[in-house]
């Protein structure tokens, strides 16, 4: 009985934690309420959306990212995000945004991609798991605190010439090494990921440490899965 109520409670936090629910009135052609684009909050952090093009794990634009380049947050991600950047600033770095927003629609589009067997990205994204791996090493789930507008990938960035900073990997190498801590990079690439790291942690910001790109803002507001589809002028959607 009582290991019944653990799983219980279990299954509850696990819900709690990953089912989000959908609001009931999915709004297609405007923001949300409280939602706003990362450029209007924090103009300094550069964006490079990468499933809007051919370089990711898929080889190809993702379902929702084929209308709009310009990346999208929870206000108060964004707000957080631009503390990210002020801390940054004085020591000389940037960031460069790889994700933001990502819709529902993605992670059905990344769902389907697994099953089929396209396998043409393995030997830049994924060198040495199968895609099931992907799933099973939970480098990707069905649900993401993306869809939640939360959730950013990110790097550093050189101020002074706008290179990106030597992380030792590339966005979504879904590999043992991108751990945030992996003994398998040198020590200054650590040091990069864990000047990245405290900056982000500083903002409000938590890291998922086995990719050391993706951050999550810790906060208790409820979370809600959105999947209308990335758009470059999209209105408020109370003022509609
Ligand atoms: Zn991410």
């Amino acid at each position: 009985m009582k290991s019944r109520w653990k799983w219980v409670i279990y299954a509850v936090l696990g819900c709690l934690a990953q089912c989000a629910p959908v609001p009931s009135s999915e709004p297609a052609g405007c923001l949300p309420t409280d939602w706003c684009y990362v450029d209007d909050v924090a103009p300094s952090v550069r964006v490079d959306l990468k499933y809007t093009g051919n370089d990711n794990f898929v080889g190809r634009p993702i379902a929702g990212y084929t209308t709009g380049k310009r990346a999208i947050l929870r206000r108060d991600a964004a707000e957080a995000l631009a503390r990210a950047a002020a801390l940054l600033q004085p020591q000389g770095y940037g960031l460069l945004v790889w994700d933001a927003y990502r819709p529902a629609m993605a992670m059905k589009d990344f769902r389907a991609w697994s099953r089929t067997p396209d396998d043409r990205m393995k030997s830049k994204f994924y060198p040495h798991i199968s895609k099931q791996g992907i799933y099973d090493g939970k480098y990707i789930g069905d649900t993401s605190e993306h869809s939640w507008g939360i959730a950013v990938d990110i790097t550093l960035v050189h101020l002074k010439d706008g290179r990106e900073v030597d992380m030792g990997g590339h966005h979504d190498l879904l590999d043992v090494s991108s751990a945030t801590e992996s003994p398998l990079i040198t020590a200054e690439q650590r040091e990069n990921r864990l000047r990245l790291r405290h900056a982000m942690q500083k903002a409000g910001f938590r890291n998922y440490s086995k990719e050391w790109w993706h951050y999550f803002l810790t906060d208790s507001a409820p979370h809600f899965t959105y999947s209308f589809p990335l758009k470059d002028d999209l209105l408020p959607c109370a003022s509609r």
